[in-house]
């Protein structure tokens, strides 16, 4: 088939307008000659005989006239062994074969290592009948078993004619060969592509989200857990710990596969994730997590298109691992940064500007994308499933910006960090009052927690939040009325909910022992505090009240930098009831 081709006819920074000489499609992609040059751009708007197209490069010496050539395809990305352990742009550019972190204009790299060998192991056999997404085998990588399956896009019913036996191949040897409804035979590689900005369907059905995906970090596990296949954000102000959050769940968090897509701020940001990131240590396993993680990384100075292109590309290779049967996670930090790629393009495009000049359908696209993630049943009746957290970054903190108020319609999971906790050192600074989980309020997941954690969990959880609550009404009064203008038993609520502030809500991601703590510990250290917290206790003064407090808290903090039941433990656990028994 022809190739439509055009010719520049205006610029506007990234945004070109091409006349056309044949049929072009919304999010085809297409490359301009700039001088010998191809720079990659793709399609956003379709009238009549011209064409609006985003340019993923600069634009510099760019002149009307030029010759674009469309390429009758949307973005893509190249699936196969060797995505993990990866670094791409958000074009999939592979970073990590590189010196520094950015190509040269016009400049695409290969994401797969085609000449590597890989370990294969055929899964289905001659006769078999499979459709998108079966898996014909599978190779190791890393320690992943990585499905081989058969291509998304193939449409109906096929047999297998023959499966290669087990044996070292690369991915784009033919390791399977089907044969189709008509009787044509076609081969099927280790690798694929597919568009970026449609949905990797190929399972059965997607039933609601019904557990929990354990993080380790306690105000989100004990007080607002996140399903495994749900969906989170944690909004914040800058400085005050989404990106360390987001580390935390991705080292720690019950997933196979971690794929991050970091729309960085600033150039350095990113670097900083290059860096940080393949030195981290999996606590499950004591390898590296990069070994099952890919980045997506993008700065602010990359064009829009790159940016906007980079979640995307990110969403689609954890459907990938999804397909597989894998928990995947997902974490995008900032998708502010998105929107507002968003909003360059549709400014630049004159659209009619929505809330604060952002598109009019930023709802949509955020939910949309919101809703790619999610736990599927496959067609073999095994279950994968992608969870998804973003940051986002209200500027000034304001969390009734659109891009906060878009995403806490599409997540179910809210995150609030706070400013004045993150001032007062108070990490995670997740405010407890604000934050949510709406997981919570599904049956399926009550009844999953009732015999995950611990019968009654739900109720003891809201204990600790109507402490929690009552606390801060106590304190907002002894602020205003002074220490001895409240009665006494304000002091105790107070500083019952300044117990758990400190030793369940607050916790240190960069501690060995802290950082991390299970489930059957984040149950312990409640039911302990809820059992303090139950005491009523007859204080003569404020004084006495808080000293008292202050020594407890002491010894509850000092167990959880302490090996979980460890002889230092069970220590402080006996200074805990020497001072419950000659306190009050
Ligand atoms: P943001 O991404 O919101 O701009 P960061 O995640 O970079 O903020 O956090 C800023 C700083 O706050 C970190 O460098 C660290 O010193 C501190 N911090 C954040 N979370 C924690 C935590 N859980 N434990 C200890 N320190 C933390
Ligand atoms: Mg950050």
């Amino acid at each position: 088939m022809n190739k439509t081709t055009g010719k520049v006819t205006g610029i506007v920074s990234n945004l070109v307008t091409v006349e056309v000489d044949g049929p072009v499609a919304q999010n085809e992609i297409c490359f301009i000659d700039v001088d010998g040059t191809d720079l990659m751009a793709e399609v956003i708007k379709v009238n009549g005989n011209t064409a609006a197209v985003q340019v993923f490069e600069s634009t510099r010496g760019l002149k009307n006239g030029n010759k674009v050539v469309f390429e009758n395809k949307m973005l893509e990305v190249t699936l196969g062994p060797g995505l993990l352990s990866s670094c791409y742009d958000g074009l999939q550019n592979n970073l990590t074969t590189m010196d520094g972190v950015f190509l040269k204009r016009g400049e695409y790299t290969d994401p797969l290592d085609r000449e590597k060998l890989w370990d294969f192991t055929p899964i289905a056999k001659a006769g078999d009948k499979v459709v998108a997404a079966d898996w014909l085998g599978e190779v190791k990588e890393g320690w992943l078993p990585h499905k081989i399956m058969v291509p998304f896009s193939f449409k109906g019913e096929y047999t297998v004619k023959s499966v290669k036996a087990a044996g070292q191949y690369k991915v784009d040897d033919t390791i399977a060969v089907l044969t189709d409804a008509e009787g044509n035979d076609v081969n099927v590689t280790m690798t694929q592509k597919w568009p970026v900005k449609v949905a990797i369907k190929g399972y059965k059905e997607k039933p609601r989200p019904n557990r929990i995906m354990e993080t380790g970090v306690r105000v989100i596990d004990t007080l607002d857990p996140i399903a495994e296949g749900g969906t989170g954000f944690i909004p914040g102000p800058f400085g005050c710990g989404k990106t360390v959050l987001q580390h935390a769940i991705a080292k720690q968090g019950d997933a196979q596969v971690i794929v991050m897509a970091a729309c960085g701020e600033r150039a350095n940001e990113v670097v900083e994730i290059f860096t940080e990131f393949p030195e981290l240590i999996d606590p499950h396993t004591g390898r590296h997590l990069m070994e099952r993680t890919t980045i997506i990384c993008n700065t602010s100075n990359m064009p829009v298109a790159a940016r906007e292109a980079s979640v995307y590309t990110a969403m689609t290779i954890c459907e990938y691992y999804r397909a597989m049967g894998m928990k995947v996670l997902l974490l995008a930090d900032s998708t502010s940064r998105w929107a507002q790629a968003l909003r360059e393009m549709s400014n630049r495009m004159e659209e009619l500007p929505g809330a604060d000049a952002f598109p009019v359908d930023l709802s949509a696209i955020i939910s949309n994308f919101y809703a790619r993630a999610g736990m599927v049943v496959l067609n073999n009746g095994q279950t994968g499933s992608v969870t998804f957290i973003g940051t986002v970054s209200p500027a000034g903190g304001n969390l009734k910006e659109p891009v906060t108020e878009s995403t806490k319609k599409a997540a179910r999971c809210f995150y609030a960090l706070e400013q004045k906790r993150a001032d007062q050192k108070r990490y995670p600074a997740v405010n407890p009052i604000d934050s949510y989980s709406k997981y919570l309020e599904y049956p399926e997941i009550q009844e999953y927690l009732d015999k995950a954690v611990t019968p009654g969990w739900g109720e003891k959880v809201g204990q600790l939040k109507n402490i929690i609550r009552k606390g801060r009404e106590a304190n907002e009064q002894i602020n205003i009325l002074g220490d001895d203008g409240v009665p006494m038993g304000y002091h105790e609520i107070f500083w019952k909910s300044e117990l758990i502030d400190y030793v369940i809500l607050q916790q240190d991601a960069f501690d060995a022992i802290d950082a991390l703590c299970p489930i059957e510990r984040q149950k312990y250290m409640v039911e302990l505090v809820l059992g303090i917290c139950g005491r009523s206790f007859e204080f003569d003064d404020f004084e006495q009240c808080r000293g008292f407090f202050k020594e407890m808290i002491n010894i509850l903090r000092q167990m959880n930098y302490s090996e979980f039941h460890s002889e230092q433990f069970e220590n402080y656990e006996k200074q805990l009831n020497t001072l419950l028994n000659n306190g009050k």
